[in-house]
């Protein structure tokens, strides 16, 4: 049996990632209005690791024999002034979402909690990853302004993401 500390925090989790899934799914929304193909199919591709996120803390809080709480997700945001401002949203949301992991690791810490505190080094390190993705891409944009063949390149880039289960 899980420490309750824990289930909640895990709980929470389990709608922090389902809601960043529902963001990353209206930023593609976006991007497809706003023909660009490429990088719709990057958030596309975002949505699906989110859920995958979700999954990952809710089969493994099934496995400690805790108890699955889902609450509402958040209506996520419709509108946007800029590709650019969608990273920089991005990279501040998972930023957001690297506190709220690193949380959880602390609770695991003061708890002794081993078995938590292994599935989280996976987290934590994708945060490092998630993170440095969006910096990329923000950096990118402002080398080409946002606009022209650059972004025409990005988006060319972009629509050949594909979603691949990670192997834990
Ligand atoms: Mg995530």
């Amino acid at each position: 049996m899980i420490n309750p500390r824990l289930e909640e925090a895990i709980n929470k989790q389990i709608n922090a990632e389902l809601y960043s899934a529902y963001l990353y799914l209206s930023m593609a929304a976006y991007f497809e209005d706003a023909n660009l193909p490429g990088f719709a199919n990057w958030m596309r591709v975002q949505f699906e690791e989110e859920q995958f996120h979700g999954m990952r803390f809710l089969n493994y809080l099934v496995e400690r024999g805790g108890r699955v709480k889902l609450e509402a997700i958040e209506k996520p945001r419709f509108e946007w002034n800029s590709v650019l401002e969608v990273f920089e949203e991005t990279l501040e949301h998972e930023k957001h979402v690297t506190a709220l992991i690193n949380n959880i690791a602390d609770i695991a810490e003061e708890e002794k909690d081993r078995a938590t505190r292994n599935l989280l080094i996976w987290f934590i390190d994708e945060q490092v990853e998630e993170e440095g993705a969006a910096e990329k891409i923000i950096n990118e944009l402002k080398m080409i302004g946002g606009e022209g063949h650059g972004m025409l390149m990005l988006d060319r880039e972009f629509a050949a993401r594909t979603f691949v289960p990670p192997v834990i």
